[in-house]
């Protein structure tokens, strides 16, 4: 379809530059995308513009005049030469500010920030989880004026420059003549009233560093390296705003006596040739408390005793891994003329003199790194 640029316009066909524009302007400002979000009123806009662009060039009104005609201007569309188009988006730019003002005045409450904290535990933690006091430095309430950055006893005044709105008109000359733009307010920063005697405690901010205890709650099972949220324990916000969260990021202390793979407890025990062929009895400290390992008669370097449900809880569950204890057998050195003969008459009765080469038949379990890359393949 094609249009009438003065009927567009709503002009006549002898109307001056100057009633064109005024004619224009009057549109504009209920077509304008920024005004108007309806998409008919935005093609209209659009439309209107270029009937605009047109008329209000005398060369090409001259020519449109002359029966260039509608939708096929002489000289281009938007942005043809001798109109710059930047001019009028750049005020309704700043109309757009208005928007701006129906959301109201800024307000001065602020999230407060996320603080991570890393903290370190002990393998019983791991075993059987734990709580942790945190104690660190942060941004606290303020306990005087409770947040609210007001002296005590005083409380915020409206801004008599915005009267409370937070925004102040801004009057520009422009092309199309005078145009009003909302800014927020310098006097108040935007926020619509003003703080004339600011808390002293805070300095007006609302909160304070401050030295605060935290208690954590660990669970079992956890890995190295976790990470443990804790929402709204973090710095508090500004002026009464929404408190960040904290971070614990826990690492695990190497344990003296056991090794961690998974939810097992991998340990090893030394026993004497003698224990071993024979037979004994070893007590050993577990996180629940003392334990008797028996040791069959004939058990071999290397053989795993497992000890079950003495592990760790798995997370979020009451199940428990197992002890794995490996069997280290000491041989003795440094035998005495009578420990040797001895053992003469001991190899000597087994018939054990000559030994054999085994090649690759061999079932021990070996190095403790085995054993802990078997418990990984599982
Ligand atoms: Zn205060
Ligand atoms: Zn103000």
């Amino acid at each position: 379809m094609n249009d009438d640029y003065y009927d567009l316009l709503g002009v006549s066909r002898d109307a001056s530059t100057e009633e064109i524009k005024k004619a224009y302007r009057k549109l504009a400002r209920t077509l304008h995308p920024d005004v108007n979000p309806d998409p008919e009123a935005g093609e209209r806009f659009k439309k209107v513009s270029q009937a605009y662009e047109t008329l209000s060039n005398p060369d090409k009104r001259r020519m449109y005049d002359m029966g260039g005609g509608p939708g096929n201007p002489m000289g281009g569309g938007f942005g043809g030469a001798g109109f710059d188009f930047s001019d009028i988006f750049d005020m309704f730019a700043g109309a757009s500010g208005m928007r701006g003002r129906s959301q109201g005045p800024v307000p001065r409450q602020r999230r407060g920030g996320d603080i991570l904290r890393r903290t370190q535990i002990s393998l019983r933690d791991v075993v059987f989880g734990s709580e942790q006091q945190l104690s660190f430095r942060t941004a606290a309430r303020c306990e005087v004026c409770g947040g609210s950055c007001c002296a005590p006893g005083t409380s915020p005044t409206p801004c008599t420059v915005c009267g409370g709105s937070g925004h102040v008109q801004r009057v520009a000359q422009s092309l199309l003549g005078q145009m009003v733009t909302m800014v927020p307010c310098s006097a108040c920063q935007g926020h619509g009233d003003i703080i004339s005697s600011p808390c002293q405690e805070c300095s007006g901010h609302g909160r304070v560093q401050k030295e605060r205890t935290v208690t954590v709650r660990i669970p079992s099972g956890v890995e190295a390296g976790t990470r443990i949220q804790l929402r709204g324990e973090g710095e508090v916000g500004e002026a009464g705003g929404p408190s960040g969260d904290l971070y614990v990021e826990l690492s695990i202390a190497a344990d003296e006596l056991y090794e961690r793979a998974g939810d097992d407890l991998i340990t090893r025990v030394r026993i004497p040739m003698t224990s071993a062929a024979l037979g004994t009895s070893v007590p050993i400290t577990t996180f629940d408390g003392e334990r008797t390992l028996d040791i069959r008669a004939g058990a071999q370097p290397g053989d795993v005793i497992t000890l079950k449900n003495l592990g760790v809880t798995a997370l979020r569950s009451e199940r428990r891994g197992d002890i794995k204890v490996e069997l280290d057998v000491v041989v003795p050195r440094n035998l005495s003329g009578e420990q040797k003969e001895l053992l003469e008459r001991f190899a000597s009765v087994r018939g054990e003199e000559a030994p054999q080469h085994a090649g690759r038949e061999t079932d021990r379990g070996g190095m403790f790194s085995k054993l802990r890359d078997r418990f990984r393949e599982r």
